[in-house]
């Protein structure tokens, strides 16, 4: 079994859920007592958020760049970033180690063409949403098209990520309006919705919806063990 690195705290929300899904998993896997090998480093989200904020990625990524490498020398085989958003800096967390990155878009991306989608909706961050790491990887790698929300939507989802989810708030109006975003992103064409934010499947869950729903966070984790046990 390889060991599996994680890189976390972004939200540590959410990171709960990949701790805990990646050894569920494994122990479907193998059966018995066993459980994951993982090494883990979890930042102070603060630090890492205000400098997202302030438009400072260099800086993050210096910061996650040196924790990657703490993850490295702790004996992980490889590494899973477990935030959409932090992928920003995944080029420059690259070059810092020496050891693979399973990148979340990546993983995503094959799910959706393995259940024959092309057209696909994106719910994340602002960052996530609008800037080229993260949907131009889906368009151009993996010839996904990206369906996002209005201008305003975009606003209401980053603003429910930061203020709500983040913190562990979980409000049943924030889930109405997300329902609405997803329908409205199904009238566009989207036949399926990328939940492309660690914490949205706290709020949305595919019992609440007949939209098929891609849950970046319970891929990320199964991705991960499908590669710590082959
Ligand atoms: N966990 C979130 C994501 O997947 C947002 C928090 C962050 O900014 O890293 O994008």
């Amino acid at each position: 079994m390889k060991t599996i690195g994680l890189l976390g705290g972004m939200s540590w929300e959410s990171t709960a859920l990949y701790y805990s899904q990646i050894n569920e998993l494994t122990k479907e896997k193998l059966g018995g007592l066993h459980s994951a090998k993982i090494s883990m480093v979890s930042v102070d989200f603060q630090e890492i958020e205000e400098l997202q904020h302030a438009g400072q990625w260099d800086a993050t990524g210096e910061i996650l760049s040196k924790f990657a490498k703490q993850i490295q020398n702790a004996g992980a085989d490889f590494l899973l970033i477990c935030t959409n958003t932090m992928h920003k800096v995944a080029p420059q967390i690259e070059v810092a180690i020496d050891i693979p990155l399973l990148h979340i878009a990546d993983a995503t991306a094959n799910r959706i063409k393995a259940d024959g989608i092309q057209n696909i909706g994106l719910l994340g961050t602002r960052f996530t949403m609008e800037q080229e790491f993260y949907a131009g990887r889906l368009k151009e790698k993996h010839g996904l098209r990206v369906i996002l929300p209005s201008k305003e939507d975009r606003e209401i989802v980053h603003r429910v990520i930061y203020e709500e989810l983040v913190l562990g708030v979980v409000r049943d109006e924030s889930r109405r309006e997300y329902l609405r975003i997803m329908e409205a992103l199904r009238a566009k064409g989207a036949e399926g919705v990328i939940e492309g934010c660690t914490e949205i499947v706290m709020l949305v869950q595919q019992a609440h919806t007949d939209i098929p729903l891609f849950d970046t966070t319970s891929i990320h984790a199964e991705a991960a063990v499908e590669m710590a046990l082959n």
